[in-house]
């Protein structure tokens, strides 16, 4: 039954890009949704991966290796999202494929000294703490180019762009002006590094916004598997 829904959630929300897209000029093929998964089970994932949903993303280190091994005959592509503490990146190092929460030197430079010889580059987007909020990680926006020009010199990670979480408004014109100032940043920081393609912003009740301000990743949880049992994560 909940199975059922989160797949036709997922094809509601779809439509919901495709339609603002259009709507707004943009290319929908370029704007993504990453299936927030965290709290949920490795059967919940599964059943939207055989739905062609191959893009995950999970908060937590533990829980999310523990999906991952059991998903492993999937074509997954796993987004760490959450807050990263220097003891575990070698863990996201070896079982992500890309990292959206970067917001200091020393972890980049692990992730990438830690990223296995065989796989590809690690995908790295530097968070953003746009609103200045002091419960919330990410670079204030005038420390983002150091970092990027930091990241740029890391074999083993490729920056691609900018992650935001900005403080939560239920008025569409505040969402705007914080996804505007990240629309803006992203801009500057393509003019400066040509591989940068990545704008993850945008969550269940903020990515109309997120997209019409040029986002190209959404990352979507409660809209597509419902509420979240956990507390800590409502
Ligand atoms: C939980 C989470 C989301 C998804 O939030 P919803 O409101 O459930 O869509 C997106 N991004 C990050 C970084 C998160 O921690």
């Amino acid at each position: 039954m909940t199975d059922i829904s989160s797949i036709s959630r997922l094809q509601a929300i779809q439509q919901n890009v495709e339609r603002i897209a259009l709507e707004h000029n943009l290319n929908a093929e370029q704007i993504q949704i990453i299936a927030v998964s965290k709290t949920r089970s490795a059967e919940e994932i599964r059943t939207l991966a055989c739905h062609g949903q191959l893009a995950f993303g999970e908060n937590y280190i533990q829980e999310a290796i523990e999906k991952i091994s059991l998903l492993q005959d999937l074509a997954i592509n796993w987004h760490f999202i959450g807050p990263i503490q220097k003891n575990k990146t070698k863990q996201i190092a070896e079982n992500f494929d890309w990292v959206h929460s970067i917001d200091r030197e020393i972890i980049a430079t692990r992730l990438s000294a830690q990223r296995p010889g065989d796989k590809n580059a690690l995908n790295i987007c530097i968070q953003v703490n746009i609103d200045e909020e002091s419960t919330k990680s990410g670079v204030i926006a005038k420390d983002l180019f150091v970092l990027a020009d930091h990241i740029e010199t890391l074999p083993n990670i490729n920056l691609r762009g900018l992650m935001a979480i900005p403080s939560m408004h239920d008025d569409v014109a505040q969402q705007y002006r914080s996804f505007e100032k990240m629309q803006y940043l992203f801009t500057t920081l393509q003019q400066q590094h040509n591989m940068v393609d990545t704008l993850s912003m945008g969550m269940s009740n903020d990515y109309p916004a997120a997209i019409q301000c040029g986002a190209t990743m959404v990352r979507i949880g409660t809209a597509i598997f419902g509420p979240r049992k956990n507390k800590k994560d409502n």
